[in-house]
């Protein structure tokens, strides 16, 4: 009975706080992902903010006791600043992400905001303050407009249409059949990929945070919906602190600093422009990229590709 008293329980309990936070869907996912061990401290008090600085000092951290994906990383994103992070396919750079949004707690060092441990503050009040835009948006079975509106539940049809604007989805919403009242999802309209993430920009634009996670999209998009999400992801981060987890290197020229992260150590540091000219990992990344731009160009004028 006990053996089955403790799942029923613990069910009951992430029903009652997807009900309480449905307002939050960042919320909803750390519910459903992360360790049941993630608890509030006792009467720990509300974050505050003051700018949004956020500060990594040698943090450690591992999913597995054997292998350890973080080995001492520190790094700041002064507030209203763009910290990118980059480097080889699991260096660890959406781990970085998930433990700012304290999906999972760290092993050593400490995770601060405005100088304030995130395991010391509320986890409503550390979530509130941040907007998450992830690789995969999951969207519900409901309107285009529910969507959207996700981000903020108080907000009106106007902030909703102007929010759309912003992450360059209106047009999109314009050329569906019902514009905002199309269903969505497997009762109605599929959305591709760069569709579902422009969603979620909308969403973060209403739900108006102090602080932005980027993490783009690992699936390769065309050109043309790139440059778009871009575009829409520079405006909403302006003035807000942003830490952009970029699998791509295109998106991190303008960052104040790019942050090359490799084994899940930091192994080079500092803006596009220092970094190519250190003729380091970063500088043969790039070169990289460009040559499978080529390769792809050359296929393409070939017409052995789209
Ligand atoms: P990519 O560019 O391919 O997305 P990344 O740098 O973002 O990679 P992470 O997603 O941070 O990499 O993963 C770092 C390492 O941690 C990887 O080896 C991955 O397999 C491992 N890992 C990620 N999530 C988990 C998990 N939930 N449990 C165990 N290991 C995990």
């Amino acid at each position: 009975m006990i053996q089955l008293y403790q799942p029923l329980n613990f069910l009951g309990m992430i029903y009652r706080e997807i009900k309480q936070s449905l307002i939050d869907i960042e919320a909803m996912f750390t519910i459903l992902a992360r360790s049941p061990e993630i608890r509030d401290r006792p009467g720990a008090p509300a974050l505050e903010m003051k700018g949004g600085t956020v500060r990594f000092e040698d943090v450690r951290f591992s999913y597995d006791p054997e292998r350890e994906i973080l080995k001492g990383v520190s790094f700041e994103v002064p507030a209203g600043r763009t910290v990118a992070i980059v480097g080889p396919s699991g260096a660890g750079k959406s781990t970085i992400s998930r433990l700012l949004y304290r999906f999972y707690d760290i092993s050593a060092g400490r995770i601060l905001v405005d100088g304030q441990d995130v395991r010391e503050v509320s986890q409503a009040s550390l979530r509130a303050a941040i907007g998450m835009v992830p690789q995969d948006t999951v969207l519900f079975n409901d309107t285009l407009g529910y969507n959207i509106r996700y981000g903020r539940a108080g907000a009106s049809d106007e902030e909703v249409a102007r929010a759309a604007e912003l992450a360059q989805i209106d047009g999109f919403v314009r050329r569906t059949p019902k514009g905002y009242a199309t269903e969505v999802g497997e009762r109605g309209l599929k959305l591709s990929g760069g569709e579902k993430q422009r969603v979620a920009i909308a969403r973060t634009i209403l739900k108006d945070p102090p602080i932005l996670i980027l993490d783009e999209a690992t699936s390769a998009l065309d050109s043309h919906t790139e440059r778009e999400i871009q575009d829409a992801l520079e405006r909403v981060s302006r003035g807000r602190t942003t830490l952009v987890i970029a699998h791509r290197l295109s998106t991190v020229v303008g960052a104040d600093e790019i942050i090359v992260l490799q084994h899940g150590r930091i192994a080079e540091r500092g803006t596009h422009g220092e970094l190519m000219e250190r003729e380091g990992l970063y500088h043969s990344m790039w070169e990289r990229q460009r040559e499978a731009e080529r390769a792809i160009e050359t296929l393409k004028a070939a017409g052995e590709v789209d």
